[in-house]
């Protein structure tokens, strides 16, 4: 990256665990770097207003109060993908730039929903549980060759997903409001409504990018429509899913099987949340879809570009 002039001085404040690389190189560019990652939500009001950049991961929820104390912001840079955690229309209002670091993680987050997929079939959880407390037992489970991947969202991970378990010979179908008809083609699948794509997959991959106070894609009536035996996986958003529906479909045994990376209150907090996550047949991760070190390595490299390419642009 080029050294920017009109960079060179600027504060920028980082208030979430980040790669180190993303420090040396907004440096290298001439931005002065503080690194807060466990700064609290008071202790960041107060000190806002002394920065021309703030840094964000998932932790830091940039509302609107925030925005409005940030009186010399001028660029928030999300050093992930998806911007629900800052409230969008706040900073533009205050003409702030809003940036992230988009397919920085793709391949990081296919490789965790292809983990799940499969340890959802083969009874992975159960298992594990059965032989950590003693019981040596071979328990069953089902290969992924031959049955039908269900795609909600076809975007980047959503097209990657499909890819890779094509390869493992699943046929796939696929649900967006865009729709990408070359990508479709690549993998020999075809868009569904959603209705169809319930009714048809065996496997359900949810990954659609959310935007602040979207309803879910899936509550009571899609769970009504699942084929029976399928199961749900969730690495993008957890408000995609209604997650009492979830638990009363998961409960009565509509649906098979889910598994999420990500919670709707993280850590979780609602009863039904805790209830969700105690159940044999689902299985959790903690939102570590994008925590590899290589993707990490290129949030922190695309989200200093970015950060260097809009602020020149806002001077
Ligand atoms: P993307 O923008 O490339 O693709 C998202 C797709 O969803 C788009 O094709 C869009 O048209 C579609 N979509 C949006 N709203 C929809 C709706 N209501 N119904 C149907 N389709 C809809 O995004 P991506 O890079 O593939 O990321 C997908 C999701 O994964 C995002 O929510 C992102 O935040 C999440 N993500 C999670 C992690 C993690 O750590 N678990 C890491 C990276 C990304």
């Amino acid at each position: 990256m080029e050294t920017g002039v009109t960079a060179r001085g600027r504060s920028v404040l980082i208030t979430d665990a980040v790669d180190k690389t993303l420090l040396a190189e907004l440096n290298r560019s001439g931005f002065q770097t503080t690194y807060k990652p466990e700064i609290k939500k008071q202790d960041l009001e107060k000190e806002i207003g002394k920065y021309d950049v703030l840094v964000v991961r998932s932790r830091t929820k940039v509302d609107h109060r925030l925005i409005e104390m940030g009186t010399n912001l001028k660029v928030i840079a999300r050093a992930g993908i998806g911007l629900d955690s800052i409230d969008v229309d706040a900073a533009r209002e205050r003409k702030i730039k809003v940036v992230y670091a988009p397919g920085s993680s793709t391949q990081s987050v296919v490789e965790l929903t292809v983990m799940l997929a499969i340890m959802l079939l083969r009874n992975v959880k159960q298992g594990m549980k059965l032989v950590e407390r003693g019981d040596f037992i071979k328990v069953p489970g089902q290969e992924l060759k031959g049955k039908t991947l269900g795609i909600i969202g076809f975007g980047r991970i959503g097209y990657q997903t499909a890819s890779v378990m094509k390869a493992f010979g699943m046929n796939v179908v696929a649900y967006d409001t865009f729709q990408n008809h070359e990508a479709i083609r690549e993998v020999s699948g075809r868009f569904v409504t959603l209705d169809e794509l319930m009714a048809i997959s065996d496997v359900i991959s949810v990954n659609v990018t959310m935007g602040r106070g979207d309803k879910p894609i899936l509550s009571r009536k899609q769970f009504n429509g699942i084929k029976s035996g399928a199961v749900i996986i969730n690495t993008s958003r957890a408000a995609a899913i209604d997650g009492q529906d979830l638990l009363e479909a998961l409960t009565s045994g509509k649906i098979s099987g889910f598994a999420t990376d990500v919670l709707w209150n993280e850590p979780p907090q609602e009863k039904w949340e805790r209830a969700i996550i105690e159940m044999a047949n689902v299985i959790v991760t903690s939102h570590i879809g994008a925590q590899t070190l290589e993707s990490q390595k290129r949030v922190a490299s695309i989200t200093a570009e970015n950060i260097l390419r809009a602020f020149t642009e806002v001077n």
